[in-house]
């Protein structure tokens, strides 16, 4: 993999150059959180941020949109006129959340909107530091080695840059002036400190092994009835979640009947309706239930399938759920509180 050097005052000006391949996205401060926003100015940009609400999937799964208009007995696709986008500031473990989300809608359900997306969407990686609810180390998703176009390192004065792909050279190349090819050993030596450093920054360590099996253990444990009884089902868990990728589907007729949209829009298994089904029967009417299938999904089901579970320890919902029912407390509560 090639790796070039950018002095970090050229970071702006480079991703101006940017804005001649696509519409430049990246960590925006808002109040006291962080957000992908769009950087019609470039001085909006905040490299400081940890963790933004929403993660970078809104680019390529929008919470809300139209799949096709029809009218009468036609329809027309609405993939077309999709925009070019770069994504910067994503850290590895939602890099590590874009792979999944890639093996979801490309390899086994291959889903043309998605792919349209990931077509057009540059994802710009940007090295990280933990704080007590990041646990990416533990997931070992603290590093990304593909699913990147660039990935950035800070290394105070300078980034090292990963080329990850083709699309990503090809943006290097708008600008090669800015970077240097060459990588000598002190910037190498300062790249393995800087990674051991960062190692022993990681507060929250979550021990993972044998989740599956634990998971499998604990079945029909107490436990989620107790978790049931305190979850809101506010479905925010599953809104922050950079690996979780389920939807619902909706027609917008307009009044004349033979015309009209069909959307997608972000759902939740932690809902009622989710698990509804014609004849008004619901797989999973408690909430129990569905809390007990979220973390099935997320340790133990992709584990078993894909051999990697479906966190990569973000800390979104750390950071999200209002009652502390999350990837820390669960774990605890499903080891005996360990
Ligand atoms: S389960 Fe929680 S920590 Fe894991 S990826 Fe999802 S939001 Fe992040
Ligand atoms: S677990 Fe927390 S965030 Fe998720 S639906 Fe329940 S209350 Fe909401």
């Amino acid at each position: 993999m090639k790796v070039l050097k950018l002095k970090k005052h050229y970071l702006k000006d480079y991703l101006n150059v940017l804005r001649n391949w696509g519409e430049v996205y990246g960590p925006v401060k808002q109040e006291d959180k962080y957000i992908y926003g769009l950087l019609d100015d470039l001085d909006k940009l905040d490299t400081r941020m940890l963790r933004t609400i929403l993660p970078a999937k809104k680019f390529l799964v929008p919470p809300r949109f139209s799949t096709f208009t029809f009218k009468d007995h036609s329809y027309e696709p609405e993939l077309n006129n999709l925009p070019n986008r770069v994504v910067f500031g994503v850290h590895p473990c939602e890099i590590h959340g874009i792979v999944i989300l890639d093996k979801f809608f490309l390899e086994r359900f291959p889903d043309p909107y998605y792919g349209e997306r990931r077509r057009r969407t540059a994802i710009l990686g940007l090295s990280c530091v933990p704080d007590d609810k990041c646990f990416a180390k533990s997931t070992n998703t603290h590093f990304a080695e593909f699913g990147f176009d660039l990935a950035f390192n800070d290394l105070d004065d300078f980034y090292l840059v990963w080329v990850g792909s083709s699309l990503g050279d090809d943006l290097i190349r708008l600008k090669l002036e800015l970077f240097d090819e060459e990588i000598k050993q002190s910037d190498l030596q300062k790249y393995m400190e800087w990674r051991a450093w960062r190692d022993t920054q990681y507060k929250l360590n979550l021990d993972l092994t044998a989740m599956p099996d634990i998971m499998e253990l604990n079945y029909e444990s107490p436990l989620w009835e107790k978790l049931g009884d305190k979850c809101l089902a506010c479905g925010a868990c599953s809104m922050v979640c950079p690996t979780c990728p389920c939807y619902n589907v909706q027609d917008q007729i307009r009044p004349n009947k033979t015309e009209g949209k069909r959307e997608r829009l972000w759902d939740s298994c932690m809902y009622k309706q989710f698990a509804l089904v014609a004849g008004g029967h619901n797989f999973r009417e408690k909430r129990s239930q569905r809390v007990r299938l979220w973390y099935t999904h997320k340790l133990k089901a992709f584990i078993t399938e894909f051999g990697k579970a479906a966190c990569v320890g973000c800390g979104r919902c750390i950071d999200t759920c209002p009652v502390e029912i999350n990837v820390k407390t669960v774990v605890s509560e499903l080891k005996g509180g360990k």
